[in-house]
């Protein structure tokens, strides 16, 4: 019996996914890459935006016409909101909540549930030396427009010395990233140790490795944080704050709790203590009711912060969320036409940041190859490219010349 798994949405889905794999791998199911030839298709499914909730409606009318021809046995999990859950209630076979991951021994082949708690799975890494570990579920924040707190519950941390032993682990099996995930991983408390307590202990285990973490909420970053991110050798000159707006009231209506001030006072900071930190954001275009001066507001933060990267999202309203009673009075055209000029802005400024790489010498990690090319991220979490070479392999750290630079890649020559 093989199993197939189509994973949408965000890091967090897709270690999920590994997490779903491992639990299938031991039930006796195969892996293939193939929906054709799988005999089982499960769906980690997001709720984030619209678009990505038709996706999964796209591949159930795709596997009707399989079904006339064979068995095939579908199941729905990830983030699904409920009135989804009720359409598509017959379209599979299971639909079970991915905390749930113990019961499907149960379901698929009527042996007993195990009781594991499900973040404690050990999954099927994706990669042999790039891993995601979740410290947290769920959120509690409740942005205006987002669905993750209904959809995951709320927020639940993950014992410190449960991460700790699952990085240990990756570490001696010669995994060269660790990227600790969450919601909010600011927020993250188990017992007495917090976030930046939590990344100096990984930070100080013994091996060669780099840190990374997603997302962090802009109102819980603190001084503390930064502190370890200054200090700690391993942990990449990389971060992730999304602002989500560049307008105090649009930020207000979101009930993100900090002001465009303060986001910019973290910046600072954050530059002042980790030199060549590259620093990445999420924004929304078009929540409901932003005007064109307050969509300016956003335009203008981006030209001030200098963003390395955006996640540029138009506002799809989302049932259930506070937003969605809002009137979504931004028309697809103007969203569309605020998210070009965002990403203009973007263009302009993650060049100007790239530019400084020019000749420089630093550390690749290599982890994709396609034709005569290899892939790789820096600790800045930069793209490169390099010419193939026999004595390099996946998951190796080289250093790399830049020899020319792209807003969103830079490409290099191999130094010995
Ligand atoms: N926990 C993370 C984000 C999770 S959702 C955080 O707080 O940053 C990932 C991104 O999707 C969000 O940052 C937001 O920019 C976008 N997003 C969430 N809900 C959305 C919606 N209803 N419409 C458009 N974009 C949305
Ligand atoms: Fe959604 Fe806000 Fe929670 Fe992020 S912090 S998952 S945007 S509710």
């Amino acid at each position: 019996m093989k199993y197939h798994i189509i994973t949408f949405g965000c890091q967090m889905n897709r270690s999920d996914s590994e997490r779903l794999a491992a639990v299938l791998e031991n039930l006796g199911y195969e892996s293939t890459n193939s929906e054709q030839s799988a005999d089982l298709i499960a769906v980690v499914a997001c709720s984030v935006r619209q678009a990505a909730v038709d996706r999964i409606y796209g591949k159930v009318k795709i596997w009707n016409k399989i079904r006339k021809t064979r068995k095939l046995i579908t199941i729905l999990t990830g983030c699904v909101l409920r009135p989804d859950q009720k359409k598509l209630k017959n379209a599979f076979d299971f639909i079970i909540n991915i905390k749930d991951l113990n019961k499907l021994p149960a379901l698929l082949k009527n042996q007993k549930q195990f009781s594991e708690e499900y973040l404690s799975i050990i999954p099927k890494y994706e990669s042999q030396f790039q891993a995601y570990v979740p410290i947290s579920t769920g959120c509690n924040n409740y942005c205006a427009y987002c669905v993750v707190p209904y959809a995951r519950g709320p927020e639940k941390y993950r014992p410190a010395e449960e991460i700790i032993n699952e990085v240990k682990c990756l570490i001696k099996n010669g995994y060269r990233e660790i990227t600790l995930l969450g919601q909010n991983v600011n927020s993250y408390q188990s017992q007495n140790i917090d976030f930046p307590k939590l990344l100096r202990r990984i930070n100080d285990l013994p091996g060669d490795f780099w840190l990374r973490f997603i997302t962090s909420h802009p109102k819980d970053l603190s001084g503390q944080l930064i502190k370890a991110m200054a200090n700690g050798r391993k942990i990449c000159e990389y971060l992730h704050l999304p602002i989500q707006s560049g307008d105090n009231q649009i930020l207000k209506a979101m009930n993100r709790h900090y002001t465009v001030a303060h986001y910019k006072k973290l910046i600072r900071k954050v530059r002042q203590a980790i030199p060549g930190v590259a620093i990445s954001t999420d924004i929304i275009v078009g929540f409901p009711g932003e005007t064109k001066k307050q969509f300016n507001n956003t335009t203008k933060l981006m030209k001030e912060v200098n963003f390395d990267m955006a996640y540029l999202a138009e506002y799809s309203p989302r049932p259930g969320t506070v937003a969605a009673k809002l009137k979504d009075n931004v028309s697809p055209k103007e969203k569309e036409r605020r998210y070009i000029v965002l990403n203009e802005i973007l263009k302009e400024t993650a060049l100007k940041n790239n530019q400084k790489y020019l000749n420089q010498t630093i550390e690749v990690l290599i982890d994709g190859q396609k034709k005569n090319n290899y892939y790789g991220k820096t600790r800045a979490f930069k793209t490169v490219k390099v010419k193939k070479s026999p004595s390099i392999k996946l998951g190796d750290i080289i250093k790399v010349k830049i020899t020319s630079v792209k807003p969103f890649s830079l490409e290099g020559v191999i130094i010995k």
